[in-house]
């Protein structure tokens, strides 16, 4: 079959809008793409000639009814593909190159054909299968270890080996990016990675590096990992593992970094949802004698760990979990002593009887907490406190001024406010301090001589309701994103200019300005900044000078017309609208410092998400970057299950789609002057094949069968060609045979 490759993939681009009508006549081309309400697109068989300028394409759908679809020369409806390219595993192989074409071949894969990955150019695309598959296991990884993406079936494994070897063969730092929206499959997808590393790169001297690398994996999902509704184990954090490699490729250790950890679900789940897994293994051992002393119970007694109604996910054992991660705490060695695994539980345990603290209101303005209250007690006990002032100081708070110092009352709200602030504080402190310890425990002697990445990190979001948290991460997107226009933008243009193809600029659709409406000067995070600084700055005068400054100014930015608290994003994938509430707060992120110097011993880390992401876009750039886009491909959990609308609302906002807009004027498709001449030989004339010079001829053939020279360019050892070419190529060809 035809082979059109390595380049993302391609849609409506404006030569092909133009044209389209000559297409249609031209090809007798007879099927396109109509929209569809249900499967957002649909087959459709044009029943009479179009002329360019009728108003409506006559058509016959697959259930046979007969349409006059009007005809909308801003969009019309794109053609399908010949059959014989649907299936391929590259998406870039298609002639046609938009939505509905990139959605019906992952669709026959996927149903049909029960394949999971494809590719897309450079990206890899993974559909969560639902569904245990044989196709993990170590025979796999050592058929995929070696080999050329090329040559094999997409697959994770080919991802990871292309990884190694342009490590090995470039001597290059590599990253792998792993995205798409949460129960996508990211999670599964990295670990996979690891795994393949692991076991392609099995150190001789260090026999345990690589298990204490996979060994990370449980120890940091059981902390960062919790039930949503939408996936049982939900990463609740972005992760960028860094394995290490020393000059013989092998592993010799691991450092992990992670990024924007949920604290609200400390202190809040929404219905269905529990809190991070590790509480509910340790409540679920609380009669254990080694656990006693920390005075639990059953899970549904406290607060945190019940909010969300069920405290048990199906299928999962709970006690049985906390004995693996304490085997994992053990195979990490001594850094997870049983001193520091005590101290760990016994901070866990201690955020859960702080949630069961009672508050009580005095009055409208004051609070108090009893000095008897049971939890209060355990709480200063397990962390070594003294109980008098934390009763004081979860009720009260220090103004300090100039010219005084105020001891003022807070109210019952204010006072729970303080308590969760500080058992998130807790919480997020802990999670460092395992990460920490993590990155002790993978250490190992030896040099590091290159190291490659893999970024577990969820993908664009959009809520109904939307707020710091989507704000944060659909600014990460955005940064990444840019950087994959960036990535594909040098390739395109090494590509050339090694087959000394004149460069024209391709115009890229580049988000340099809603990267700027965020972090410019004077950008939304300075706003917020400066608001956050007055004493009397909230979130609704803060949103009030966005308005001021970007309301009909800047384009990406709207006022939503029925609402006075929120405000309108245009992101690369879709417009998305923030609830101003609770900004400031979050972007504070503090606690009132007097609790905090009551916490001896704890170090407290500032909240520094725009560092750590810019020192993560530094790494990433310095690496040659690897794609997986994971889709989830329905949201029951359903085992090969194709929900077109979902899957093609995800295409859209993980940037598959969007490199097609990339790509809209580039040249797709192409061909080694050898492939080109043996599939086409049958197009060629006598006295064309009678030329000596291959090259030549494949020129004059080529010359002679596009009068339109625009639309395809000689290189050195390749031909380009624009999008559809190839598919009339085709056409001519199958009427020759
Ligand atoms: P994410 O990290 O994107 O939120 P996960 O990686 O946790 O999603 O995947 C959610 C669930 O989907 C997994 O627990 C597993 O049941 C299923 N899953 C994901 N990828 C695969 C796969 N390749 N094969 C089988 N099941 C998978
Ligand atoms: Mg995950």
């Amino acid at each position: 079959s035809p082979i059109e490759r390595k380049v993302p993939v391609q849609s409506l681009s404006c030569v092909y809008i133009c044209t389209y009508g000559k297409m249609l006549s031209k090809f007798s081309y007879n099927r396109v793409w109509i929209p569809d309400n249900e499967e957002v697109w649909q087959s459709a068989e044009i029943t009479k000639n179009y002329k360019a300028g009728d108003p409506f394409l006559h058509v016959q759908l697959e259930d046979g009814t007969e349409l006059n679809y009007p005809v909308d020369p801003a969009a019309l409806p794109p053609l399908r593909n010949p059959d014989i390219l649907v299936g391929e595993n590259d998406l870039t192989a298609l002639s046609y190159l938009h939505e509905p074409a990139v959605l019906h071949n992952l669709k026959v894969r996927f149903v049909e054909s029960r394949l999971i990955y494809t590719y897309s150019g450079i990206i890899l695309v993974a559909i969560n299968p639902y569904k245990q598959l044989p196709i993990y296991g170590d025979a796999i990884i050592h058929a995929y270890s070696g080999q050329n993406m090329g040559d094999m079936d997409p697959h994770i494994f080919a991802v990871a080996e292309e990884a190694y070897k342009q490590m090995a063969r470039n001597n290059k730092n590599q990253s792998i990016i792993v995205s798409g929206e949460s129960g996508a499959g990211k999670t599964v997808s990295a670990r996979y990675t690891m795994r393949y590393f692991a076991t392609v790169s099995k150190s001789s001297s260090n026999a345990h590096v690589e298990n204490k690398v996979l060994a990370s994996n449980p120890i940091t999902e059981a902390v960062g990992n919790a039930k949503t509704t939408r996936n049982d184990n939900s990463s609740r954090f972005g992760k960028y593992t860094e394995i290490s490699f020393d000059q013989s490729y092998q592993i010799i250790g691991a450092n992990m970094r992670t990024y924007l950890l949920e604290k609200s679900r400390v202190v809040f789940q929404s219905e269905n949802e529990r809190n991070y897994h590790i509480f509910y293994q340790l409540c679920a051992s609380a009669t254990q004698p080694e656990y006693k002393h920390l005075k639990l119970g059953s899970a549904e007694e406290f607060n945190y760990t019940r909010m969300g109604g069920s405290t048990v996910i199906e299928g999962v054992d709970d006690r049985a979990n906390m004995v693996e991660t304490q085997k994992t705490f053990a195979l990490l060695g001594n850094v997870f002593g049983g001193d520091f695994q005590m101290d760990v539980f016994k901070m866990l345990a201690a955020i859960l009887h702080l949630g069961n603290v009672e508050i009580t209101a005095v009055g409208d303005e004051r609070s108090s907490i009893s000095l008897k209250d049971k939890h209060l007690n355990i709480f200063c006990e397990l962390l070594d406190l003294n109980s008098d002032k934390m009763a004081q100081w979860l009720c009260h708070r220090k103004i300090i001024t100039t010219s005084e110092t105020v001891i003022k009352p807070m109210t019952r709200p204010q006072a729970v406010n303080a308590r969760d602030a500080l058992a998130k504080k807790i919480y997020s402190h802990l999670f460092d301090l395992i990460v920490e310890r993590i990155n002790q425990a993978l250490q190992f002697p030896g040099k590091q001589h290159t190291f490659i990445g893999v970024l577990d990190i969820y993908g664009f979001e959009t809520f109904d309701v939307n707020s710091f948290e989507q704000f944060c991460i659909n600014y990460a997107n955005e940064k990444l994103q840019q950087q994959f226009n960036l990535h594909v933008f040098k390739l395109e243009q090494e590509e050339y200019m090694k087959e000394d193809i004149p460069w024209t600029l391709i115009d890229f659709y580049d988000n340099q300005r809603v990267i700027d409406l965020i972090e410019a000067k004077m950008g939304i995070l300075e706003l917020l900044d400066e608001e956050c600084l007055l004493p009397h700055g909230t979130d609704e005068n803060w949103l009030q000078k966005l308005y001021n400054n970007f309301v009909n100014k800047n384009a990406l930015f709207e006022k939503p017309r029925m609402s006075n608290t929120s405000f309108i994003i245009q992101h690369f994938a879709d417009k998305v609208e923030y609830k101003c509430e609770g900004f400031l707060e979050k972007n504070r992120d503090t606690v009132h410092e007097v609790l905090i110097e009551i916490l001896k011993d704890s170090k407290v880390c500032e909240q520094s998400f725009r560092n750590s992401l810019s020192l993560l876009m530094v790494t990433l750039n310095a690496t040659t970057p690897h794609y997986v886009r994971c889709i989830k491909p329905n949201d029951e959990k359903l085992p090969f299950e194709f929900d077109s609308k979902r899957v093609a609302q995800q295409l859209r906002a993980c940037g598959v789609l969007e490199t097609i807009r990339i790509s809209a004027q580039s040249y797709p498709s192409r061909w080694t002057y050898l492939e080109f001449f043996s599939r086409y030989s049958i197009l060629m004339t006598q006295q064309e094949l009678s030329i000596n010079d291959k090259k030549q001829i494949c020129k004059i053939v080529l010359q002679r069968l596009i009068q339109d020279h625009n639309q395809y360019q000689f290189g050195r050892t390749k031909i380009f060609f624009r999008a559809g070419q190839v598919a009339y190529l085709e056409k001519l060809r199958s009427d020759k045979l």
